[in-house]
C-alpha cells in the first residue's frame, strides 16, 4: 500500500487532467476482481462495485483522484516528478485506502448489497462531485449510504473524528468588475474612476453576515484580491476587480450571502454610475452528516477500536463531498495527520502512510456492517 501510494504521490495530476493517475486505479482495480469497473465518470472519474448479488444497501466510499499546482519542496525519495504540481492535499493516500478496501473486498467478497469505489476527479475545484452525479453512468453506482474522510494535520496521528450535521461550509468564489472610463491624471472629472466605489465595497462585503444577522463565525467574506487601473501615475483609472470567497454554514446561508453580495455590488455600481459584471467559480455545497449514516461511522469507529472523537463544530473549510449529502444520506470523518505534519497545500505536506490502516479499517468496518463478507473460499 505504502509503495503505491508513494508512487501515485511521483506522478500527480491537477484538477481534470487525471488521466494518468485514472488508468492506473483503473488498472489496479481489475486486478481485484471487481464485478463493474466504470471510467470517464464526470471526467477522469473511477469508480468499482462489487456486487454480492443479493438484496441489500448500495454503500459507496469515496476518494479524490487530483494533486494541486504546488510545487512540492519536501525532499522525500518519492517526491513529484511533475514540476509545479504536487500531492499536497494527501489525495493519493484517499486513493490508496480505496485501493486496499478493493483488496478486502476481493479477499472476502461481500454477502449482501453492493460495495462501490468511487475515485473522483477534480476536487479541488467542486467541480468533480457535480460532474459525477450528473454523469447517466452514475445510476450505475447510485448509494444508498456514501462515506468519505480527509486526512487532517493538527491533529494527532490515527486520530478520527466526526459530527453530526453541518461539517464542512459552502463556499464560492465572487469576482467583481466594475467599470467606468479612463482619463488623464490631471482631470480625473473627465473620467469615471472606480475607486470610491472599490473602496466602499471592500469596506462593506465582509460586514454582509453581520447585516444578515448570522452568529459570529457562521458565514464570511473573506477579500482574497483587489486590483484597479494600470501602474501608472498618468491615468486615472477606468476599471476596478475584487475578489471575495463567500462562506457559510448551511446552503440557505450562503445563497442568501451570496445574493446580498450581489445585491450590494449592483447598488454601489449603479450610485456610481459605472457598469458591473459579477462572475462566480468553484461552488462548493455544504457538507452535511446524515444523523443515521454518522451513526453507522461511529459504530465503525467504535469497532476498529480506533481513537476517536467528537468535533466541537463545522469546519470552515469546503469539501465537494457535501455533493453526496444530495443524493443519500453520507457522512464524512477527517483522519489526523499528525499535530506538527505540514498542513494541507504547504509545500512541504507529505500524506502520513502510517494512517492507511486505520482509514482501511474503518471503512471495512462499515462494508462490513452494512454488507457483510462471504466465508473466503479457495476459489475468491
Ligand atoms: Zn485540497
Ligand atoms: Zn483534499
Amino acid at each position: 500500500m505504502t509503495a503505491l501510494r508513494r508512487d501515485l504521490h511521483r506522478m500527480p495530476e491537477v484538477s481534470g487532467k487525471e488521466m494518468a493517475t485514472a488508468a492506473r486505479i483503473a488498472g489496479w482495480l481489475e486486478g481485484c476482481g471487481a464485478d463493474d469497473v466504470l471510467t470517464d465518470l464526470g471526467g477522469h472519474g473511477v469508480a468499482c462495485v462489487f456486487d454480492s448479488g443479493q438484496p441489500g444497501p448500495t454503500v459507496l466510499f469515496r476518494s479524490e483522484l487530483d494533486g494541486l499546482p504546488i510545487h512540492e519542496t519536501g525532499q522525500p525519495d518519492w517526491r513529484s516528478i511533475i514540476p509545479g504540481v504536487g500531492h499536497m492535499c494527501g489525495h493519493d493516500g484517499h486513493m490508496v485506502i480505496l485501493c486496499g478496501l478493493a483488496k478486502r473486498m476481493q479477499e472476502r467478497r461481500p454477502a449482501r448489497g453492493r460495495v462501490v469505489l468511487l475515485f473522483q476527479p477534480a476536487e479541488e475545484t467542486g467541480a468533480g462531485a457535480r460532474a459525477v452525479i450528473s454523469d447517466a453512468q452514475f445510476e450505475r453506482i447510485r448509494p444508498d449510504f456514501a462515506f468519505g474522510l480527509h486526512n487532517l494535520p493538527g491533529m494527532p496521528l490515527g486520530r478520527a473524528a466526526t459530527r453530526d450535521d453541518s461539517f464542512c461550509f459552502a463556499s464560492e468564489g465572487m469576482t467583481i468588475k466594475l467599470t467606468g472610463w479612463t482619463s488623464h491624471a490631471a482631470h480625473p472629472e473627465d473620467g469615471r474612476s472606480p475607486a470610491d466605489a472599490m473602496v466602499d465595497l471592500v469596506m462593506k462585503l465582509p460586514r454582509l453576515p453581520k447585516h444578515l444577522g448570522f452568529a459570529a463565525g457562521e458565514a464570511l467574506v473573506t477579500l482574497s484580491h483587489v486590483q484597479m487601473g494600470e501602474a501608472a501615475f498618468g491615468i486615472s483609472p477606468g476599471e476596478a476587480r475584487i475578489m471575495a470567497t463567500i462562506r457559510a454554514r448551511t446552503d440557505d446561508m450562503q445563497a442568501a450571502l451570496m445574493d446580498a453580495a450581489r445585491k450590494q455590488a449592483n447598488e454601489v455600481a449603479e450610485e456610481a454610475g459605472l457598469q458591473v459584471g459579477i462572475e462566480t467559480a468553484e461552488r462548493f455545497m455544504a457538507c452535511y452528516n446524515d444523523r443515521a449514516a454518522t451513526a453507522i461511522l461511529r459504530d465503525a469507529m467504535g469497532a476498529t477500536g480506533v481513537e476517536s472523537a467528537e468535533l466541537g463544530g463545522p469546519f470552515r473549510w469546503s469539501e465537494d463531498f457535501g455533493v453526496f449529502s444530495s443524493v443519500a444520506p453520507s457522512a464524512f470523518f477527517v483522519l489526523g495527520a499528525g499535530k506538527d505534519h505540514p498542513q494541507l497545500h504547504n509545500p512541504d505536506y507529505d500524506f502520513p502512510d502510517e494512517i492507511i490502516p486505520t482509514g482501511l479499517a474503518i471503512f471495512e468496518a462499515i462494508a462490513r456492517a452494512q454488507c457483510g463478507a462471504l466465508e473466503s473460499s479457495g476459489g475468491a
